[in-house]
Parts: structure tokens; C-alpha cells; sequence
């Protein structure tokens, strides 16, 4: 008896939506061909786990959701789908111990990625998936896939496709966007790529410098509607940190950015202070020992609050509204993430290509943004369990 030919998946990205994409493929009965331009595989993967891995948020899936801006409403589904409890009993099923850290921040007890990599690569070619790696994929000609080898240039006619490409932050690591015009070439809208989750470039003064590397604990960002409490660093090139990289998206927008230097303190309790301060201590003495700043947060006062009020009231107005001068946010190649990426109107519900029928997209390569703290991992997982499912239900219808 001969054996039934098994139709050819291609899944072009090895991050975690095309490994997770891969995976469902493979699961249906397809035979799954994994391509990646770099030597190695999820090197962006591997680079999240140096800051410890953040797979996921023990957030209720319905607040989980809202995290997404404009993108909830489309991405919803899709993250119900696969949610951050599958994620947590997929890292279990690598055999990966998790915790939960502080504002429900999910991680491997490892701490990085390398071990969870590595049983997922096992496991997948358990499971009947092989892997090229130095291969780039350009683009098509005709129905074929066209890459660049190290053997040369091949070109492949599979019977559905999955682009898990990535976004263009930290292109050293693979995903460098170039993908954006060949897809538009196909008539495939894409949203500018720009910076999300990324410090904030400002050009301090000299006196600054000898806070760089330390940090400004206990302050609450503000811009348009976003707020976040939390701690900022102060580094060379102006602000780092989680609570200044959820402000990127509302500064993008072109509105301002403040800080609160004491989000414990009403006004008018600061007022009542400033107005019982005695006219011998200065200023900067009455900030330390009266209102407890630290060093940092006097100095970025004076930074960008000169020239100072003379009236109590506006004294103590400033230090709970500071507006932040700045040169906007970092460049993408700083950034954790991407915002922008294949407009919603260019695929459907199933993430298939409208332009390109039996292209699938997933990952961070859509149009979509999360703050970090779990968000990104996750949506790339259940980006990639969607993608994968709809590509073999439509191979296989
Ligand atoms: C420093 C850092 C720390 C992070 N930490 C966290 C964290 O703790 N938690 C969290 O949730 N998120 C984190 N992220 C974000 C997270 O890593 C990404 O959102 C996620 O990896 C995106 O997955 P993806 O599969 O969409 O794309 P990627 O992981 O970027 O993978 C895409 C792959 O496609 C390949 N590729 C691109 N073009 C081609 C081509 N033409 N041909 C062949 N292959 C191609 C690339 O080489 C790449 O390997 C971090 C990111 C960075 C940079």
C-alpha cells in the first residue's frame, strides 16, 4: 500500500507564534517546514529571557483583553482562545515550574528561555516538524515561496503558508521588517512600524549625569488618558523602564508627558507643608526632609521646573504635574516591541491574507499593542495557535 502524500506547511519566523503555528500544523496531519533567515532559531525569544521571561499575566482573561487598545475588539477571540491560563499549562506541559511576580507578571522559575526552548524544539520534531535555518524568504514568484539559502536560491510551492515574521524592534536579533514592501507590493495595507514599549529620549543637562543608571522610585507618569505608577531609571539617553514604556503609544499621539513626584500626597497636603516651611531652609533641604524626594526626584524637578513659581499653591501644583521635556520615544532598534505592523482590514477573522489566499499571519508582525508584563508573549502564542488552526482547517477543507 502506498502512503498518502501529506500536504506541505510553510511557516516562515521561528518566534513563538510560528513555532506555535507550527505546532497545530503539525498536530492536523501536515507535514510542517519551519524557515528562519537567522543561523539559530527565536533569538528574540531567547533575548526576552534575559530580562527573566514574562510569559504571561495572571490578569482575569476579560481585563487581560482590554490591554490591547484599539486592537481588544478583532484580538479578543483569539486570545480567549488560548488564554494566559493555556499558556501556563503549556509551559508546564515543557516541563517549566512557573510563579507569579508582583502585579501578576507571570515566569519560569528558570528565569530565561533557553530551557523552555528547548523542550518546545524537541518536542515539535517529535512531532513530525523540520526546521531551515539561514534561510530568507523574499517574496514570491507566482505561487512559489522564494528564499535565499546558503546553498543558493529555491524556490517552493506549499499548499498553505504562515509569515510569523516579527515586528522591527531589535532587528540584530532577525525580525528586521523588510517584509513591509514586499506585502505591500501584494496590496497588503501595513501600518508604519514605530517604537512601542521603548524609554524616552531626553537631552539632560550636566548635572543630571551623576544620577545615570539610578532610579526614580515611587512616581506616576501621566499622558493623555494613560497613567502608570511605578519606577523609571535614569540612563543616558533620558528615561527607562515599564512605567515610562506604557506612556510610548500616548506619546506617539503627540500629547504630554507628566510625572507625579509624590503620588502619595494630595496637593493639598504638599501645600499645607510647603506653607509651613520656615524661611532659613532652602528649597531643595525642604523637598528632602520635609517632603522625603530622593536625590533623583529633586534634581528632575529642578530640571524641568525652572523657572520655579513663586506661589506656594503652583509650587505644590508642579511637583504632582511635572511636565517631562523630551525628544520622544527611543528607536525601534531600542524598543521591546512594535506598534503598526498588517492592518486588520488586510486579513480576515481566520488571519488569512485577503491579497493572498492561504497566507496566514501572526505574531507581532500585525497590527496590534500591548504594554509589557506578559501581554506580548502571550498574544504572539494565541496569534500563532489561531494562525495555525485556520491554516489546516483551510488546507484541509
Ligand atoms: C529585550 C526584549 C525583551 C522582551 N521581553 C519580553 C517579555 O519578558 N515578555 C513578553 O511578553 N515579551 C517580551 N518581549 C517581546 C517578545 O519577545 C516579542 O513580542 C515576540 O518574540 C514576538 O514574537 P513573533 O513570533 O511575532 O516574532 P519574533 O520573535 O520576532 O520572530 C520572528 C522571526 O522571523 C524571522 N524572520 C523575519 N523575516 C524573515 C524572513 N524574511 N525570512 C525568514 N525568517 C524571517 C526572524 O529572524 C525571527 O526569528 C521582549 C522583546 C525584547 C526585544
Amino acid at each position: 500500500m502506498q502512503n498518502k502524500v501529506r500536504k506541505l506547511a510553510i511557516i516562515i519566523g521561528s518566534g513563538p507564534s510560528g513555532l506555535m503555528a507550527a505546532e497545530q500544523l503539525a498536530l492536523k496531519g501536515l507535514e510542517v517546514l519551519v524557515v528562519e533567515r537567522k543561523p539559530s532559531l527565536a533569538r528574540k525569544f531567547l533575548m526576552a529571557g534575559k530580562s527573566g521571561l514574562n510569559l504571561t499575566n495572571d490578569d482575569k482573561i476579560e481585563e487581560f483583553t482590554t490591554k490591547f487598545y484599539e486592537a481588544s475588539e478583532w484580538i479578543d477571540p483569539i486570545l480567549k482562545n488560548f488564554c494566559p491560563k493555556d499558556v501556563v499549562k503549556w509551559a508546564e506541559s515543557l516541563n517549566e515550574n512557573l510563579f507569579v511576580g508582583s502585579s501578576g507578571r507571570v515566569f519560569p522559575v528558570a528565569m530565561k528561555a533557553s530551557p523552555i526552548l528547548r523542550s518546545w524544539i524537541i518536542k515539535l520534531k517529535g512531532e513530525g516538524v523540520s526546521f531551515k535555518t539561514g534561510w530568507n524568504w523574499t517574496g514570491w514568484k507566482g505561487d512559489d515561496l522564494c528564499f535565499d539559502t546558503p546553498e543558493g536560491s529555491n524556490l517552493i510551492r506549499p499548499s498553505v503558508t504562515v509569515l510569523c515574521l516579527g515586528g522591527g524592534s531589535w532587528p540584530r536579533l532577525g525580525s528586521n521588517g523588510l517584509w513591509v514592501d514586499v506585502l505591500e507590493k501584494e496590496g497588503v495595507e501595513v501600518e508604519e512600524l514605530k517604537s512601542a514599549n521603548v524609554g524616552l529620549l531626553i537631552p539632560w543637562s550636566k548635572k543630571v549625569e551623576v544620577h545615570f543608571g539610578k532610579p526614580l522610585k515611587n512616581i506616576a507618569f501621566s499622558s493623555g488618558n494613560l497613567v502608570s505608577r511605578g519606577e523609571a531609571v535614569i540612563s543616558k539617553k533620558g528615561l527607562e523602564g515599564s512605567a515610562i514604556y506604557s506612556m510610548t503609544k500616548s506619546i506617539w499621539n503627540g500629547n504630554k508627558l507628566m510625572v507625579d513626584l509624590l503620588p502619595d500626597l494630595t496637593e493639598n497636603v504638599i501645600l499645607h507643608k510647603i506653607n509651613q516651611r520656615k524661611s532659613k531652609i532652602s528649597f531643595s533641604n525642604f523637598l528632602r526632609k520635609s517632603l522625603k524626594l530622593s536625590s533623583q526626584k529633586i534634581t528632575l524637578f529642578y530640571e524641568f521646573g525652572i523657572p520655579l513659581p513663586k506661589d506656594n499653591e503652583s509650587l505644590a501644583f508642579v511637583l504632582k504635574n511635572l511636565q517631562i521635556n523630551h525628544q520622544g520615544p527611543g528607536l525601534l532598534d531600542d524598543a521591546i516591541s512594535t506598534s503598526g505592523g498588517v492592518k486588520k482590514k488586510s486579513f480576515n477573522n481566520n488571519l488569512m491574507l485577503n491579497a493572498r489566499p492561504g497566507v496566514f499571519v501572526a505574531g507581532e508582525m500585525l497590527d496590534w499593542e500591548a504594554p509589557t508584563g506578559g501581554y506580548l508573549l502571550t498574544a504572539c502564542l494565541s496569534l500563532g495557535y489561531w494562525a495555525g488552526i485556520n491554516a489546516a482547517k483551510w488546507v484541509n477543507s
